[in-house]
């Protein structure tokens, strides 16, 4: 479904990406994994077309996506939700939704998908995003990130600086979408979610795919975890 092959990419004189290949098929998640600054979020961005990148291929069922304007990316069915969720904070949970709704002119069914996944979005539909928890918020970005009816989703750190409730129902939606049929590429830094949930991990160091390995390789050597992350 996706494959990324060898991307290059650069904030101005900044060489962020030098290097990272990695393919995910339907139904798979794929942890990028890696220290602070490895290039883990921009291997994301660039994907979505938010930075362009110099050399390499990206391409979604065999469409190549480094060529296409940022604004249509998602439209090829492509969920993003990105670090720090930037929902629209000033705007209603169903002012959200409808936003999502709108990207590939999705309608009723797909809002009630959604607010079925996520009951308590549905509890709050009138209350403004920028009151909701952090977790909600969370979930508010993932509701809109699915309004797409996306084949592809990509999550950067869905889980950071949730309480652990909150962590385990965003785990359960991200489960339940890999059931779906949906490719999953999921930057994470805990150890314990990159083990229980992925297919692959693929290990970035230096702004360069430098590794990849499956959990039951990784039960067989920690020492992976350790060398790349540091912990
Ligand atoms: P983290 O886990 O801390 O989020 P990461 O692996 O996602 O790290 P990136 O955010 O992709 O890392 O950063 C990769 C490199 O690119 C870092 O050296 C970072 O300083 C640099 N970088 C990121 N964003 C910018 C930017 N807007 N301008 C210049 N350099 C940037």
């Amino acid at each position: 479904m996706l494959e990324v092959s060898d991307i290059h990419a650069a904030y101005g004189q900044v060489q962020a990406l030098r290097g990272v290949s990695f393919s995910v098929n339907a139904g798979e998640i794929v942890c990028l994994v890696g220290r602070n600054g490895a290039g883990k979020t921009t291997t994301i961005k660039s994907i979505m077309g938010l930075l362009p990148v110099s050399s390499g291929a990206v391409s979604l069922d065999g469409r190549d996506l480094t060529e296409m304007p940022a604004h249509m990316i998602p439209r090829e069915g492509i969920g993003y939700i990105p670090q720090g969720r930037r929902l629209f904070p000033e705007l209603s949970v169903e002012e959200n939704i409808e936003v999502g709704l709108m990207t590939r002119g999705e309608g009723r069914e797909t809002r009630d998908w959604v607010l079925d996944l996520f009951p308590r979005l549905r509890e709050r539909l009138k209350q403004t995003a920028g009151t909701l928890s952090g977790g909600e918020q969370q979930m508010l970005a993932t509701a809109r990130a699915l309004c797409l009816r996306p084949k592809l989703l990509l999550l950067d750190e869905p889980t950071e600086g949730l309480q652990p409730s909150m962590i385990d129902l965003i785990i359960d939606v991200v489960v339940k979408m890999k059931a779906e049929g949906l490719a999953i590429v999921l930057v994470e830094q805990r150890v314990d979610t990159v083990l229980s949930l992925s297919d692959r991990a693929v290990f970035i160091e230096n702004g360069r795919s430098v590794d990849t390995a499956t959990p039951a390789e990784l039960a067989q050597s920690p020492d992976k975890i350790t060398k790349y992350l540091g912990v």
